[in-house]
C-alpha cells in the first residue's frame, strides 16, 4: 500500500487493527479490478482507505470502473452510543444530539484523496440491500455487531457476492472471553450454507471465497 495512503488509514479514526487493514487491502487489490468492493459499516473512513487504496491501484491499471461502495447510517451501533464502551463524544452532533460520523468520514476521505473512489451510501444496511441488483467482487461485514444486524448484513448482501468473490468478514471471536459472537456466528452460517469456503485468517479478520451459487441466489 502506498505510503501516504497507509499514513491516512493508520491516523484515522476507527477499528481496524494495521495487520488486519493489511489483509484487507491486500484482498481488495485481488478483487477490485471484477466489480465493486462494498463495506457494510463505515464509521469514520479507516477501512475504506484500505478498500479504496486498492481501488486507486485497479483504476491505475486500467480498471477504470473500480469502486468502494460503503454503507452506514452513521448513527454509530448500540456500542458506540453514550454510555457504552467505544462512545466518542466528539461525534455527536450537537444539534441533534445524535452519533453523525458522516462529517469525520468526508474529511477523511477527502484527505486521503480518494474521494473519487470512495461512496458513501447513507442508510440502513437493510433499507439499503433490498434494493440491491448488483454483483459484487467483495463484501466487507463491518456493520452493527447486534446479533439482529450482524445477520441482516449477512441475509441482505452475501448474495450478491460474485462466484469466485469474496466475503470478509471483521470481529470474529471465537471465545466468548475475547468478544461478541454475533460475527463469529454469522461466519458460522457462512461455512455451513455451502456457499463459501475459508480463505484465510488474520487476528478477527476472516476471508471467504463464494464457491457456488450464482449471484443474487440466497446463500443459505
Ligand atoms: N469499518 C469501520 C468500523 C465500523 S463500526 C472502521 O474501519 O473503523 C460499525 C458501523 O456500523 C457504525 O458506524 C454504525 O453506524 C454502523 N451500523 C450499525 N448498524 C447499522 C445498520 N443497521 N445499518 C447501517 N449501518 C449500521
Ligand atoms: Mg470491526
Amino acid at each position: 500500500m502506498p505510503a501516504d495512503l497507509l499514513r491516512h488509514a493508520e491516523n484515522a479514526k476507527g477499528f481496524m487493527p494495521p495487520d488486519e487493514g493489511a489483509l484487507l487491502h491486500r484482498v481488495a487489490l485481488e478483487r477490485a479490478p471484477y466489480g465493486p468492493l462494498l463495506e457494510v459499516g463505515t464509521y469514520c473512513g479507516k477501512s475504506a482507505i484500505y478498500l479504496g487504496a486498492a481501488a486507486r491501484a485497479a483504476v491505475a491499471s486500467g480498471h477504470a470502473e473500480a469502486v468502494v461502495l460503503t454503507v452506514d447510517h452513521h448513527r454509530g451501533s448500540e456500542e458506540n452510543q453514550a454510555g457504552w464502551e467505544h462512545h466518542d463524544t466528539s461525534l455527536v452532533d450537537p444539534e441533534t444530539g445524535l452519533m453523525d460520523t458522516l462529517p469525520v468520514f468526508r474529511r477523511t476521505v477527502a484527505a486521503s484523496g480518494l474521494e473519487d473512489l470512495v461512496v458513501a451510501l447513507v442508510g440502513r444496511s437493510t433499507t439499503v440491500s433490498a434494493h440491491w441488483r448488483t454483483p459484487l467482487s467483495l463484501l466487507f461485514i463491518d456493520g452493527g455487531h447486534a446479533k439482529e444486524h450482524a445477520q441482516n448484513d449477512y441475509t441482505g448482501w452475501a448474495r450478491w457476492v460474485m462466484p469466485g468473490g469474496h466475503l470478509v468478514i471483521h470481529d470474529v471471536f471465537e471465545h466468548p472471553e475475547d468478544g461478541g459472537q454475533a460475527p463469529y456466528h454469522v461466519f458460522l452460517r457462512a461455512l455451513e450454507g455451502g456457499a463459501f469456503t475459508e480463505v484465510e485468517t488474520v487476528g478477527s479478520m476472516r476471508v471467504l471465497r463464494r464457491a457456488s451459487g450464482e449471484p443474487g441466489e440466497p446463500v443459505g
